[in-house]
């Protein structure tokens, strides 16, 4: 996909716009639609999922793998403690 930031912020205000809507109607998020919601910020704004969980990337490995902060601290400890594995 290739958006220009316009494009993006557009699109991202319409799905807050319609997150807000549904709200205010009194709609109670599931934890899936959460997750779709955040999953497609992500996308949106060129993140890659994490590797681990599939939730937003905010860091990556020495191979450039995309890992999120539990993911990445879970490899840290198992590397850094042999006597787990
Ligand atoms: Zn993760």
């Amino acid at each position: 996909m290739d958006l220009n930031e316009e494009d993006t912020q557009m699109i991202i205000g319409a799905l807050d716009s319609l997150g807000v809507t549904l709200a205010d109607h009194g709609h109670k998020w599931t934890d899936g639609e959460r997750e779709i919601y955040e999953r497609s910020l992500s996308v949106l704004r060129g993140e890659r999922p994490c590797e681990g969980c599939g939730k937003p990337s905010t860091t990556s490995d020495s191979e450039g793998i995309p890992l999120c902060d539990d993911c990445a601290k879970a490899c840290d400890e198992d590397e850094s403690d042999p006597s787990l594995s």
